[in-house]
């Protein structure tokens, strides 16, 4: 087990720039390796959230690599902060933070959080469905979760059903394959809350919306309640057919807009409570002041700090603020760099940063990863082997293959055209 963990110190010093080496690498430690299962330990709550989203990925395939094997990886906090005790009840299968205790409400974000709340003190009833939009980060998926679990704690026997719009398309797919469409349609058929996250994603996919139609439907005729969130307000979603946009405007349209000032200090000094951290003003209104139109970001740039600051023992100022949120602000600046653009190419495609950044084959993966390298070819000086090093270290003709599968992509896939131009549009915008 040392001996692992020596190469693996050894080769990380390597793989990773000298900066996220020493802050990220070093501090974590080797705890158990049995049977390909690894556990490590990392000094706290804060510092585990940040390499699960940024380096879980690059890791793994280290790992991967020095023992020849398929090492399920998973990491543990050394002494567990003491959060909490909350007896609160939580549906097993949403994620426990998802709350409206948890949710902030302003301006922005209220009648979405008003009719949220109706909904579950009216299940089935006038709202349906309850079609909540607005762009990436404002919390739709935060507010699908909690209707979720409000509904649970009110009524444990409501059968639940929450899933991505992508989801329903790939276990659609595999069901097909398999021949277990009947089993499929059971189990849609017995929801009678039926959560369905992104359904922009079934955009262009005929059979998923054909199949998707069939359930809203007899969910429909049922009375039962179906809620729906998305990136668009219903008609403007491309490719979708108007049957299915008719639909999803029988029953209420709520949208979220970006938070305004106040709100975004508000959810800063809320998630800083929560971690029993005092948040300076300076430094909420630092990070409110810069990062305005998604939420996942902000909080992405709070957590960054309070891992720094709890592991460096360093007392928690604006100047320590400033010069960790960097790769936070420079984009404010209209400086591109592949960090921003692996950013939002995830955060478009709704996969995580890791992802973008490993070496998995999964198609949702590989084409958005093309996508991303082909785009930071396009906007940073970077060269092919910079930008292969930090897509986790692949080769310059690598590189070069993606940039050359993306350009034929755009001259024969209309969708991919309008996906690269949408996102293209984004980076430039912003
Ligand atoms: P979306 O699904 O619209 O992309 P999410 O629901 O995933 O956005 O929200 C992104 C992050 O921001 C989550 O961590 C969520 O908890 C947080 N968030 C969003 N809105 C709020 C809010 N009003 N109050 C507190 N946290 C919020
Ligand atoms: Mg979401």
């Amino acid at each position: 087990m040392e001996t692992l963990w020596k190469k693996f110190l050894d080769l990380s010093r390597i793989r990773f720039e000298p900066s996220a080496f020493e802050t990220w690498i070093k501090p974590i430690n080797i705890k158990k390796y049995e049977n390909n299962n690894l556990v490590l330990v990392v000094p706290n709550d804060f510092f585990k959230d940040w390499i699960l989203e940024n380096y879980y990925e690059q890791i793994n395939s280290i790992f991967n690599e020095l023992t020849e094997q398929n090492i399920n990886l998973s990491f543990e906090v050394i002494k567990k902060e003491k959060k909490e005790e909350h007896h609160e009840i939580f549906h097993p299968k949403l994620i426990n933070k998802y709350t409206f205790e948890n949710f902030i409400t302003g301006p922005s974000n209220e009648f979405a959080y008003a009719a949220s709340q109706a909904v579950v003190n009216n299940i089935g009833g006038l709202y349906n469905p309850l079609l909540i939009y607005s762009n990436v980060g404002l919390g739709k998926t935060h507010l699908i979760m909690a209707i979720g679990h409000e509904v649970y704690r009110k009524d444990r026997n409501i059968n639940i059903l929450y899933f991505r719009a992508v989801d329903f398309m790939n276990e659609l797919i595999t069901c097909i394959r398999f021949q277990k469409m009947h089993e499929f349609r059971e189990k849609f058929k017995s929801a009678d809350l039926l959560l369905v996250d992104d359904i922009q994603f079934i955009a262009g996919k005929d059979t998923t919306q054909e199949e998707f139609f069939n359930t809203f439907n007899m969910l429909y005729e049922m009375k039962k309640q179906i809620i729906i969130t998305s990136d668009k307000f219903p008609k403007q979603i491309p490719n979708i057919e108007d049957r299915l946009k008719n639909r999803f405007e029988w029953g209420l349209t709520v949208d979220i807009q970006p938070p305004e000032y106040e709100t975004r200090i508000a959810i800063l000094k809320n998630k800083a409570k929560y971690h029993k951290i005092d948040l300076p003003d300076d430094i909420a209104d630092y990070i409110a002041e810069n990062i305005n139109n998604n939420i996942r970001e902000m909080e992405g740039a709070l957590i960054k700090i309070l891992a720094y600051c709890s592991l460096t023992k360093k007392k928690l100022t604006l100047d320590v603020a400033k010069s960790q949120l960097t790769d936070f602000i420079q984009k404010k600046n209209n400086v591109l760099t592949v960090e921003n653009i692996q950013k939002i190419v995830a955060d478009y495609f709704q996969i995580k940063l890791s992802d973008i950044k490993s070496q998995k084959k999964l198609k949702n993966i590989a084409i958005p990863r093309h996508i991303a390298i082909y785009l930071c070819r396009k906007h940073t000086n970077s060269s092919l082997n910079e930008i292969g090093s930090k897509f986790g270290g692949k080769d310059h003709s690598t590189v070069l293959h993606s940039i050359n599968k993306v350009t034929k992509l755009i001259e024969e896939n209309i969708e991919i055209k309008k996906t690269v131009e949408n996102i293209n549009n984004m980076l430039t915008k912003s």
